[in-house]
């Protein structure tokens, strides 16, 4: 099957519930991107930011919302903020303040989400609800003017157990729960939950994800040659 096919069976059982699709490109070719375009999709992820800001140049034509996933430097927020459209992976106060920085410089606010370590792992990116709220109490961060707070971004444990997968979800989702109700209950935007990858989408749209970031059950089996 084809690229559009593999999204588009994906899509077609999304029918009865509002959920954004992400198509993470890493690794792949423009020629892929495009493909996709083509059919409707307008939404791309990386997590590198030089393969990002080179695939965007490449395609500056085309009307694409960038989204940056991966853990990104402070020193590379640069790069990305002319562009970017979201950035899921916010993990540290400071590299709010530096994306606040760079979007000023560009007269931008961009979209983030707050990055959370849901998973038993020690390798992954992301606050704590506790280093959160102190985030979110704080006066620097109510000076911030640049940067919109769009919701939260998580990834589960990468096992096949999908009972401990849905447990870091449901964490995630109360989390989200949590933010709304103590700090953006009069903010509507305030309303993603970027949850859910290949091999856990399913599980993450029954638990209220609204975004899915999807690349190898898309464009099949990355290759990092
Ligand atoms: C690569 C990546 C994905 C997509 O992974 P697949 O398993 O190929 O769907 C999602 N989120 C992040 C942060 C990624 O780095």
């Amino acid at each position: 099957m084809g690229l559009v096919d593999n999204l588009n069976k994906i899509q077609s059982k999304l029918l009865d519930v509002k959920v954004k699709i992400v198509a993470v490109s890493k690794t792949q070719p423009i020629d892929n991107i495009i493909e996709l375009y083509n059919s409707g999709q307008r939404d791309f992820g990386e997590n590198k930011v030089q393969e990002l800001a080179a695939k965007y140049e490449e395609l500056k034509d085309f009307q694409i919302d960038w989204h940056m996933i991966g853990h990104l430097q402070r020193n590379k927020v640069k790069y990305i903020a002319p562009f970017v459209s979201m950035i899921h992976s916010v993990d540290s106060f400071k590299l709010l303040v530096e994306i606040n920085k760079q979007a000023a410089k560009n007269n931008r606010i961009i979209d983030c989400l707050i990055q959370f370590y849901i998973a038993d792992e020690e390798s992954k990116f992301g606050f704590n609800i506790d280093e959160c709220y102190e985030m979110l109490n704080s006066e620097e961060y109510r000076n911030l003017k640049n940067v919109n707070i769009r919701g939260v971004m998580g990834m589960a444990s990468f096992t096949d157990d999908m009972h401990i997968v849905r447990e870091e979800f449901k964490n995630l989702k109360n989390y989200f729960d949590l933010l709304k109700n103590d700090f953006f209950s009069a903010n509507e935007s305030f309303s993603e939950i970027s949850m859910g990858m290949t091999n856990d989408w399913e599980v993450a749209v029954e638990e209220k994800s609204n975004i899915l970031r999807i690349g190898s059950l898309i464009f099949g089996e990355r290759n990092y040659n």
